[in-house]
């Protein structure tokens, strides 16, 4: 497929500005531009089948089945977008004076009561642009706290062997040391394992609930009480929130911290569909370390922006992604107190229902009942086969359904984690089982044609390692 620049045909004018409204002035030399800008020039037919094209290329939760495991992609209500493309909320400006943008600071204000409520929490920062930012945030406050208290020895987090690569990533980021605690054979951390590498140099531990193998940490208070007892903080990822959201509290189980993946759990889009948002909620003991323009209301009613005391400062530019939150409390208004659990459990009951469908044809990582998610393990299918658990990913895009998250979490081998999230039907789930059926017989029959699947893909396999380590961000114009 071509680039729209490369379909630019100098002349073609498209600009439909409308008059001018505001007195027209010279802009000052230095501001000026040395060179025209290079825009492509492209009628307005071929701009729209150029992004339609584009479209139909992609896959997304709207195209069908995306059952990406940790990334929770259900359905966007329209709704969400409906509220968020409110003039009121899409014309106002971050620097505004905060007496005109009320509004705005208000829908802050419920977003926090609300998320505090589901998680346990005292506060809620929107700062953090997606989760991997929001542990940073959270580990930045926890440091902060020990610095506080002049209890400079903590400089160890600990995570489970099953964690998510950003936990790590991010208390390295944080300067902490990390601390492995493995997982017993429930897929749990085993509480006998974390005291012996809890101390007097724990700042914390990060545990994400239910965990990436999708069970709930069966000693979850015995874990936090281990490290409350030892001085350390308890960080709760809470990317797998949407198995328990209304049900249960991280604030109950003794966490300090949280961070919530809007895009995951409250049905805002992912990355690639726009701006995240990671929120973190704390304890009351944490509020004064929280990013500095914490929206609150003063005890007129009026919302103003506060400055805690011993800020770890700004984390993103204004107030984080204010119309992914604004979709994010849609949500949360629309489902109500008794949709918001009835969600979680439906995930619950799909993420079984789908688990039990395909154990007939594929090993369960850690069997037993799961939340939200659970992990198939292709270890035997490769040693009998050759088939990899990225054969059969690959295989699964030829019949338009997306593959599951794959080689994660890396305690599982040949992994295939799914999610197939709250939203989908028990009929697309029955779909689901008879292709994961379908393709099995055809490891069996045909392993040749699994591995060298996609056959219906326009592109094929892909270069990952250069993909990755030689990106081309830009294009190169000549
Ligand atoms: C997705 C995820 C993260 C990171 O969140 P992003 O919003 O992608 O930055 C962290 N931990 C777990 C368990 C996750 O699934």
């Amino acid at each position: 497929m071509k680039l729209i620049f490369e379909k630019s045909k100098h002349g073609i004018k498209n600009d439909m500005l409308p008059p001018l409204d505001v007195p027209e002035v010279e802009l000052p030399t230095m501001l000026q531009r040395k060179q025209a800008l290079n825009l492509p020039e492209v009628a307005q037919p071929d701009i729209t089948r150029h992004y339609s094209a584009l479209a139909k290329r992609t896959h997304g939760a709207n195209d069908g089945f995306y059952p990406l495991g940790s990334c929770t992609m259900k359905y966007n209500p329209k709704l969400n977008d409906e509220m968020a493309s409110l003039p009121n909320f899409t014309k106002i400006h971050p620097l505004q004076p905060v007496e005109t943008v009320q509004g705005a600071l208000e829908v802050f204000a419920l977003a926090e009561k609300y998320l505090c409520e589901i998680t346990g929490m005292d506060k809620m920062t929107f700062q953090p642009a997606a989760g991997a930012h929001g542990e940073l945030t959270g580990l930045m406050i926890i440091k902060a706290y020990h610095t506080a208290k002049k209890d400079f020895k903590r400089n160890k987090i600990i995570v489970p062997d099953s964690a998510h690569g950003t936990n790590p990533a991010s208390a390295s980021m944080v300067g902490y040391k990390t601390v492995n605690v493995p997982s017993d054979e429930n897929g749990c951390v085993d509480p006998e394992e974390l005291r012996k590498v809890v101390g007097d140099d724990t700042a914390g531990i990060m545990l994400t609930n239910p965990n990436t193998l999708g069970k709930y940490e069966e000693n979850i208070s015995e874990v936090t009480k281990i490290v409350h007892d030892a001085g350390g903080l308890n960080y709760y990822d809470g990317a797998n929130l949407n198995a328990v959201m209304g049900v249960v509290r991280p604030g109950d189980m003794g966490f300090d911290v949280i961070h919530l993946n809007l895009h995951k759990t409250f049905s805002t889009p992912h990355g690639g569909g726009g701006p995240g948002s990671g929120p973190i909620g704390v304890k009351n003991i944490l509020e004064p370390f929280l990013p500095n323009d914490h929206p609150v209301q003063e005890t007129s009613g009026k919302f103003n922006l506060m400055k805690p005391e011993q800020s770890i400062g700004r984390v993103k530019g204004f107030y984080g992604h204010f119309l992914v939150d604004v979709r994010a409390l849609t949500y949360i208004l629309y489902l109500g107190a008794e949709g918001i659990p009835h969600a979680a459990k439906t995930a619950v009951l799909n993420a079984n229902y789908l688990m039990e469908g395909l154990k007939e044809f594929y090993k369960v990582g850690y069997p037993g009942i799961c939340m939200h998610e659970f992990v198939l393990s292709l270890k035997d299918i490769k040693k009998e086969t050759g088939v990899t658990a990225l054969d059969v990913a690959k295989m699964i895009l030829d019949y338009d359904m997306y593959p599951p998250t794959m080689y994660f979490p890396t305690i599982v081998p040949e992994a295939l984690m799914i999610e197939p999230t709250e939203t989908e039907s028990k009929e697309t789930l029955d779909e689901v089982i008879r292709i994961y059926g379908e393709i099995h017989e055809t490891i069996y029959s045909d392993p040749e044609k699994v591995k060298s699947a996609p056959h219906r893909m326009v592109v094929k396999r892909l270069d990952e390692v250069k993909a990755a380590r030689q990106p081309k961000l830009a294009y190169q114009f000549d």
